[in-house]
């Protein structure tokens, strides 16, 4: 399950975030997670809590949000949406598609006590 390695990853640049501010706890996190990323939300949710426990995350509630997986087309020269790697190009069902957007995973926002 590398949602674990993630989830510590997530942990990490929210503790990088707060350092040397004034704040007893971290409250809420936004996290978006792209279509393409390979990441399963309910895998992260079930890691995030783990990892976070006696840290300064601890309890957080995590707010994940899907960004949509986007590619251009070199077929019909349109940026179209696609739900996986190996879609076909929904315009003119071409595979001639490059991504450009919806293959990661990053912290958006977060809330602090
Ligand atoms: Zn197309």
């Amino acid at each position: 399950m590398h949602e674990m390695a993630l989830a510590e990853g997530v942990l990490q640049i929210v503790e990088d975030t707060v350092q040397g501010q004034s704040c007893s706890k971290v409250v809420k996190i936004w996290l978006e997670i792209g279509e393409l990323s390979h990441v399963e939300p309910a895998a992260m949710e079930f890691c995030f809590e783990a990892v976070v426990k006696g840290s300064i995350a601890e309890g957080a509630a995590l707010q994940i949000d899907r960004a949509p997986g986007k590619a251009w087309c070199h077929n019909c020269g349109h940026e179209v949406h696609v739900a996986s790697l190996i879609a076909a190009c929904p315009l003119c069902n071409g595979f001639k598609l490059q991504v450009t957007g919806g293959e990661d995973m990053r912290v958006k926002e977060m809330e602090v006590d």
